[in-house]
C-alpha cells in the first residue's frame, strides 16, 4: 500500500487585495489549487484575514487566464506568437513611435497590484532610458492626493505612523473610510481597541456606512465638505488654546497663514456646522473630542483622496496634527489608508509620473542622482502626464503608443468610454494582463502578453504602515505566463539596454531598488532600504515582513520609539520644517443642476475588489451582493417613483447605467451611491466610471470620483428571471443582465421585456439541440421555465417570470455542483424547490453553508433560534469565516429579538459590518 503523501509545506505569502497587507499561509492542494490561512506570525494581521482573503482559494482557476502571447492580425483576430515574436515586436514597436515622434509621444499604466519589482524596472525604463515621464498607475485614482499632502507638508511622501498606533489611540477618525468594508482586518483592530480600551470612534463620511454603524459620532458631511470641517477644528483649537506652540515653533512654517485662511473658511462653529451641513451639536461634539483626547490617529482614504480637492483636505487633516504636535507619537499622527495591496510600493520606486525612483522628486539633484545611479543615457527631467491628462493625450493623438499593465483603465478612470475610444485610436496598444477578455483588453490591444498572476509570482509589496512584505509563489505559472518585471526586463533589452535590465531574478530588482534608495541619502530621504541591499538570493526568499525605517547592520529592524516620523520634526525640506498648507475655499466644482440634482458617490463593497477580474471568479463572494445597484435615501426615491427592489436609471453628463434600487436610510438626501466594481464584461448597463466627472485635483491630478452631478429615473422591466449555464450564453439585445459566478455554472441574473415566448425560443439555441429540454410554460401567467439535462446532470436553467414575483435562484444553484441528478430533485427543479420539500432557502446570507435569508427568518419565526448564536447552533450560519454576522445581526434585529453577540468559529476569519439598510441588498436578486 503506498503511504500517503505528505501534506505540502504552506507558503507565506501576502495578500493581493487592499492596503492592509495580509500575511497569508497558502498551501497548494496538488490539483493547481490551493487553501488560504491568515499568517499567524505576519504583524499586519496576526492571522486574521477578511472574506475576500479567505475566498482567495476560489480564484486560482485557469478558466479566465490568457495564457500566451497573442498578436493581432490584419483581419482583427488574434494569433498565437512566441515570445521572442510578441517581445520583438513590443520592442520594435516603441522604438519605431520614439525615432518618429519622440520620447513623449509613447506611455506606460502601472496598477497598485504591481509588484514592487515589476514597479520598479517598467519606471528604470521610462524614466531613465527612453527619456519620458510618462508612465503612471491606477494608484492615480487611490491615493495620489495623499501622496501631494504628505509632499506639500513633510517635504517626501512620508506615511508617519504605523497600525499599532490604532491599538494604543484613544481617539479614531475615519475620514471618508468605509474601513469595515474596504480594510476590515484593520477596521477590526479597531474595534477591539474601542471594545478594550475604550477608544471612541468617529466617523465623518456623508453616507452611514457599516464603518459609521460601529462609531460613536458619526457626521454625515455635505460631500465634499471635509477642509471645512478641519479648518473649523484648527480654529477650534487655536480659540480653546489647545494648540502646541513649541512644536509648532521648533518643527513648523506657515502657521499663521493657515489659521488666518481656516478663520475666513470656517470662522467658528455655527460657520462650520453651516458649510459643512451638519448639526452644531455634533460638530461641537466632534471638536471637543479632538481638543481633550491627545491620543488621536485621523485615519483617511478614498472619500479624501478622490476629490478635486483632495490635496487641500489632506493637508487641512495634517494642518490638525501638526498644529497639536500630534504626529509620530504612539497613539497619535494622520493616516492615510492606501486602498492598493502595493500602492506604496509603486511610491516607493516612483509609480507616479511626477515622481522619481526611491522617493525622489524631479529636482534637478534627484534627476542627476537618478540618472547617475541608473547610467541612464536619456533621463527624463519632467513630470509626466497624469493618469486622466495621459488618456486625453492619447484621444488627442499626442500619445501614440501605450503599455497597460495589470490594470482595467477602460472601466476604472473617469468618462470610461471616452478612454475606450481613446484606446482605439492608438498605433500601439500592449496589454500585459492575466485574463484573456476585459474591458481594456476588449478595446482592441495589438499585443497580449499574459502576465504571472497572484500565487505565481515572486517579490515585494508594501503596505499602509510601510511594511514591505514578501509574495511568494505557491503555483506554477501557467501556460506560457511570466512575470512582469521579466516581460519589461525582455522589452527593455530589446531596445537596446542590455547592460541596464540585466536582471535574472526579482532578487535582483529588489537589491537594486534598496540600493537606490540609500544612494546619496545620508538621511536626507525619508526611503532608506540599504541594509537590504546586500541580501542573498536566500535572504531575500526567506524574509520577514519589515518596516522601514530601517538600522544599517545586522539589525534591521527599529526599535519601537524609532519607527515613527516626526515626533521630534526632522521633515524632508530644506529647513527640516513642515508646512503648513492653507487650503482653498472647499466645494465640489461641477455645481448641481434642474437636469442632475444628485450627487453620485462612488466606491467599494465589502466582497468585491476592483473590476472583479479576480474576486468576481468567487462564487462566496459573489452571493453577498450579486448585482451592481444603487442606494437612494428613502425620501429621495419616494420623490423620483423609485421602487426599492427595482431599476433605476442613472444619468449624468457623461452617460447612463441602469441598475437594481436600494433604498437605504443611510445614504445621506441628494446623493446616491454606486459601487465601481461592474464592467461592460460582467453586467449590461452598470460600468459606473463612464459617469464620473473627469474633473481632476490640481495638485494631484486624482479625479473627483465622489461628487459628480446626477439625475435618477425609473426604469421597469416586465419580466425578470435567471440562466445558470455550464458555459456564457448570449441574451436578447435590450435585456439588462448582470453576470455571477456560481460553483460549477456562470449565473446570469435577468430582467426583460420579452415575454416567455421569446426566452421559449431563447432556451433551445442556449442549449443546443444535444440536450435534453424540460419545460414549464404558462403564458397567461407570464412564466416560462426550462432545465436542461446532458449526460444525467444538469447542463442549464432559465427561469422566467413576471417581474413582481421574479424567480429565486437559490434552489437551482446547488444542482448544478452535482455531476448527477438525483431522479427526485430532476422531478421539483422545475418548481424552483428544493428536493427535500423546503420552501426556497432565499438569497444566501451565509456563504459557507448555504443559508438562506427564508430559512433563517423561518428559524426566528418558530422559535428554534431566536439569536444570532442560536442561529449558528440551528442552522450552522455564521459559524465558519464569520462574513454573515452583521446580516445576521440585522435579520434578528428586525425580527424584534434580542441579539445576543457572538464570534466566529474560526478567529482568523473575521467580517465586517453591514450598514444597516431599509431592504438588504442581497434580498432583492
Ligand atoms: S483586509 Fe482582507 S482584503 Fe485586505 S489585505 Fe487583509 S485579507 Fe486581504
Amino acid at each position: 500500500m503506498n503511504a500517503p503523501s505528505p501534506q505540502p509545506p504552506a507558503v507565506r505569502t501576502t495578500c493581493p487585495y487592499c492596503g492592509v497587507g495580509c500575511g497569508l499561509l497558502a498551501r497548494p492542494d496538488g490539483y493547481g489549487g490551493a487553501s488560504i490561512a491568515g499568517d499567524p506570525d505576519h504583524p499586519a494581521n496576526f492571522g486574521r484575514i477578511c472574506s475576500k482573503g479567505s475566498a482567495l482559494g476560489e480564484t486560482l482557476a485557469l478558466g479566465e487566464r490568457l495564457l500566451h502571447p497573442l498578436l493581432r492580425q490584419s483581419d482583427g483576430s488574434l494569433a498565437h506568437v512566441s515570445w521572442p515574436d510578441a517581445l520583438d515586436a513590443v520592442a520594435d514597436g516603441f522604438k519605431r513611435i520614439i525615432a518618429r515622434e519622440g520620447p513623449n509621444a509613447v506611455a506606460f499604466y502601472l496598477s497598485g497590484q504591481l509588484l514592487t519589482e515589476d514597479y520598479y524596472v517598467a519606471n528604470k525604463l521610462m524614466k531613465g532610458f527612453i527619456g519620458s515621464a510618462n508612465v503612471d498607475t491606477n494608484s492615480r485614482l487611490c491615493m495620489a492626493s495623499s501622496v501631494a499632502g504628505h509632499r506639500r507638508a513633510f517635504g517626501a511622501d512620508t506615511v508617519p505612523g504605523t497600525y499599532e498606533d490604532l491599538d494604543a489611540a484613544d481617539l479614531i477618525v475615519l475620514v471618508g473610510s468605509n474601513a469595515a468594508w474596504c480594510h476590515p482586518v484593520l477596521f477590526q483592530r479597531m474595534v477591539k481597541n474601542k471594545r478594550e480600551r475604550g477608544a471612541t470612534i468617529v466617523v465623518i463620511d456623508p453616507r452611514r456606512t457599516a464603518t459609521a454603524e460601529d462609531a460613536d459620532l458619526h457626521l454625515p458631511i455635505a460631500p465634499g465638505m471635509d477642509s471645512a470641517l478641519f479648518c473649523g477644528l484648527l480654529v477650534h483649537l487655536a480659540d480653546r488654546c489647545a494648540l502646541d506652540y513649541r512644536y509648532i515653533d521648533a518643527h513648523t512654517a506657515g502657521f499663521e497663514n493657515t489659521l488666518a485662511r481656516a478663520r475666513a473658511i470656517a470662522p467658528d462653529l455655527a460657520a462650520t456646522a453651516k458649510a459643512t451641513r451638519l448639526p452644531q451639536a455634533d460638530v461641537a461634539r466632534f471638536f471637543d473630542l479632538f481638543r481633550m483626547i491627545p491620543n488621536a490617529v485621523t485615519c483617511f482614504s478614498q472619500g479624501v483622496n478622490q476629490s478635486a480637492q483632495g490635496t487641500d483636505k489632506v493637508n487641512a487633516i495634517i494642518n490638525c496634527h501638526l498644529a497639536t504636535g500630534r504626529i509620530g507619537r504612539r497613539g497619535q499622527g494622520p493616516f492615510s489608508l492606501t486602498g492598493q495591496p502595493n500602492a506604496m510600493g509603486g511610491r516607493e520606486v516612483g509609480g507616479l509620473a511626477n515622481q522619481l525612483a526611491a522617493h525622489m522628486a524631479f529636482a534637478p539633484a534627484d534627476i542627476d542622482r537618478v540618472r547617475r545611479f541608473w547610467r541612464a543615457p536619456r533621463m527624463a527631467t519632467r513630470e509626466g502626464l497624469k493618469a486622466v491628462q495621459m488618456f486625453e493625450a492619447i484621444a488627442r493623438g499626442r500619445i501614440k503608443a501605450l503599455w497597460v499593465m495589470a490594470t482595467n483603465p477602460a472601466v476604472s478612470l473617469p468618462r470610461a468610454s471616452h478612454v475606450r475610444a481613446a484606446l482605439a485610436k492608438l498605433e500601439l496598444f500592449v496589454a500585459s494582463e492575466n485574463v484573456a477578455a476585459n474591458d481594456t483588453v476588449n478595446a482592441g490591444a495589438h499585443i497580449l502578453l499574459p502576465a504571472a498572476a497572484w500565487g505565481e509570482k515572486d517579490g515585494t509589496v508594501t503596505n499602509s504602515e510601510r511594511r514591505i512584505s514578501r509574495q511568494r509563489p505557491f503555483l506554477p505559472a501557467p501556460g506560457e505566463a511570466r512575470p512582469d518585471w521579466w516581460i519589461v526586463t525582455q522589452v527593455a533589452r530589446r531596445m537596446g539596454f542590455v547592460d541596464a535590465f540585466a536582471y535574472e531574478s526579482a532578487a535582483d530588482v529588489f537589491r537594486e531598488h534598496a540600493a537606490l534608495s540609500a544612494f546619496e541619502n545620508d538621511g536626507k530621504r525619508d526611503l532608506d532600504l540599504g541594509a537590504l541591499a546586500q541580501l542573498s538570493d536566500s535572504a531575500f526568499d526567506a524574509l520577514d515582513p519589515v518596516q522601514w525605517p530601517l538600522c544599517r547592520g545586522e539589525q534591521v529592524q527599529m526599535r519601537d520609539h524609532q519607527r515613527r516620523f516626526f515626533s521630534d520634526g526632522g521633515f524632508y525640506t530644506p529647513d527640516r520644517k513642515a508646512r503648513f498648507v492653507a487650503p482653498e475655499r472647499p466645494a465640489p466644482r461641477e455645481a448641481t443642476s434642474k437636469a442632475f440634482p444628485f450627487r453620485l458617490n462612488t466606491g467599494r463593497v465589502r466582497d468585491q475588489w476592483h473590476t472583479m477580474t479576480r474576486s468576481g471568479l468567487s462564487p462566496r463572494l459573489g452571493a453577498h451582493l450579486p448585482e451592481p445597484f444603487v442606494e437612494v435615501h428613502p425620501a429621495d426615491a419616494e420623490a423620483a417613483a423609485l421602487l426599492d427592489g427595482g431599476f433605476a436609471r442613472v444619468t449624468t453628463r457623461y452617460g447612463s447605467c441602469v441598475l437594481k434600487v436600494v433604498v437605504s436610510d443611510g445614504q445621506r438626501r441628494g446623493s446616491i451611491f454606486a459601487p465601481i466594481h461592474w464592467s461592460d464584461t460582467t453586467a449590461s448597463s452598470a460600468r459606473i466610471c463612464d459617469l464620473v466627472m473627469g474633473d481632476t485635483d490640481r495638485y494631484s491630478g486624482q479625479p473627483e470620483a465622489k461628487a459628480t452631478p446626477a439625475a435618477i429615473t425609473p426604469v421597469a422591466f416586465a419580466f425578470r428571471g435567471f440562466a445558470l449555464t455550464r458555459a456564457p450564453v448570449a441574451v436578447p439585445l435590450g435585456t439588462w443582465w448582470a453576470r455571477v459566478a456560481v460553483a460549477k455554472a456562470l449565473g446570469t441574473l435577468l430582467a426583460t421585456d420579452d415575454g416567455p415566448e421569446t426566452w421559449r425560443e431563447r432556451a433551445r439555441q442556449m442549449f443546443g439541440d444535444g440536450a435534453e429540454l424540460a419545460e414549464y410554460n404558462d403564458a397567461r401567467h407570464g412564466i416560462y421555465r426550462a432545465a436542461a439535462f446532458a449526460a444525467g446532470g444538469l447542463a442549464g436553467a432559465l427561469f422566467i417570470g413576471p417581474a413582481a414575483a421574479a424567480p429565486q435562484w437559490d434552489a437551482v444553484k446547488p444542482l448544478f455542483a452535482a455531476d448527477t441528478l438525483p431522479e427526485e430533485a430532476r422531478r421539483v427543479l422545475l418548481s424552483g424547490r428544493s428536493a427535500d420539500g423546503l420552501a426556497g432557502a432565499g438569497p444566501v446570507v451565509c456563504a459557507c453553508f448555504g443559508v438562506g435569508l427564508a430559512t433563517i427568518r423561518d428559524a426566528i419565526q418558530s422559535g428554534a433560534a431566536r439569536s444570532v448564536e442560536a442561529i449558528g447552533t440551528a442552522l450552522r450560519a455564521g459559524t465558519n469565516c464569520g462574513s454573515c454576522l452583521p446580516e445576521l445581526k440585522r435579520i434578528v434585529a428586525d425580527a424584534g429579538v434580542a441579539v445576543v453577540p457572538t464570534a466566529p468559529a474560526s478567529q482568523r476569519a473575521i467580517t465586517p459590518p453591514a450598514p444597516r439598510r431599509t431592504r438588504d441588498p442581497a434580498a432583492i436578486t
